[in-house]
């Protein structure tokens, strides 16, 4: 290393940090631990986007880390997929081909670079959203590795994490695209965790001033709420123990897009909405699902009509569970 300003050497710290948490988080899960193929999708992928920067001024290499990183943390794929999201720009953004790709790592991955290069070639451009369905259907028959679409979405929703760099016209129409294509997509793969971020990403770029308000409206209530769900959590809690059912109880706020969209469809405000937060309950067996809906409405009253048996009507994704 000859002559780096103190940014470069900076930057070459923070690129290698990245890395590394990225790589002890894959060792951390049940996957085969291939870290050499890892590291060496990360050193081309380096060495390919060097010198190039986001806008937002960062090394350009941060992003395929961080895109990596949401493939192995939050989507939970494998080494094959950790490397493809490493290399997902390196086609469509340097010299470097397919079959250079295809040469240093293999068929598999090669192929999965190569998919991620095609659906964000300008193939579809700025049109995409007008023709959303028919865009969706082809995504999911152009990939037939689903896991094209799952590190396309990893890759949208570092996007949309960092969208606050670009201008405003240019948010507007990525965060459109994504509420058409990529947030539907992600709930029919089953990933609600990305898509709710998503949604409200989008939320908050496409109407700032109402999510703001929302924002800002249920801080307010925050606190009370939070002990309403650890009230009624623990109270559940020692239900379910009497019964001797093994359970795994869990919380969490509803997500601001879905409040929103309620409250314009049932022109409600947000007093009126009730499900803002959720209990989930998780057991190993069917029996023991209606079991635990009993223990619930045996300890509160059912709202009638709010009931959803999706165990035996199970949704068109094969989602199911009891809503209550
Ligand atoms: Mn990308």
């Amino acid at each position: 290393m000859d002559n780096l300003t103190p940014k470069e050497i900076a930057d070459e710290e923070m690129i290698n940090q990245a890395f590394h948490e990225l790589l002890n988080d894959y060792l951390a899960t049940k996957h085969r631990k291939r870290v050499e193929i890892i590291t060496k999708a990360f050193n081309f992928a380096n060495q390919a986007h060097k010198g190039i920067k986001r806008r937002s001024g960062e090394p350009y290499i941060m992003h395929p880390i961080a895109v990596a990183s949401i493939v192995c943390n939050e989507i939970g794929l494998g080494s094959t997929s950790i490397c493809a999201a490493l290399l997902h720009d390196v086609v469509e953004d340097t010299d470097y081909t397919v079959e250079d790709i295809e040469n240093i790592f293999g068929p598999k991955i090669a192929q999965i670079v190569d998919g991620l290069t095609k659906i964000s070639g300008g193939i579809f451009g700025d049109r995409a959203s007008a023709q959303a369905e028919n865009f969706k259907k082809l995504l999911l028959t152009m990939s037939n590795d689903i896991r094209v679409i799952l590190i396309k979405i990893a890759d949208r929703l570092h996007n949309m994490r960092t969208l606050g760099i670009f201008r405003r016209e240019k948010q507007i129409r990525i965060a459109r695209e994504t509420i058409e294509i990529y947030a539907p997509l992600a709930h029919r793969l089953g990933i609600y965790n990305i898509k709710w971020e998503l949604e409200d990403l989008c939320f908050h770029y496409l109407h700032p001033e109402e999510y703001a308000d929302l924002v800002r409206q249920m801080k307010q209530k925050r606190k009370a709420r939070e002990e309403i769900v650890d009230d009624t959590m623990r109270v559940l809690h020692e239900h379910i123990e009497e019964s001797g059912i093994k359970a795994t109880i869990t919380g969490r706020p509803k997500h601001f897009y879905s409040i929103y969209k309620k409250m314009k469809r049932d022109n409600k405000d947000l007093s009126q909405i009730y499900d803002l937060y959720a209990v989930r309950v998780i057991v190993d067996t069917i029996p023991q699902c209606y079991a635990i809906l009993g223990i619930a409405h045996s300890l509160w009253r059912p709202l009638p009509n709010r009931f959803k048996d999706y165990i035996a009507v199970p949704k068109p994704n094969m989602y199911q569970s009891l809503h209550t």
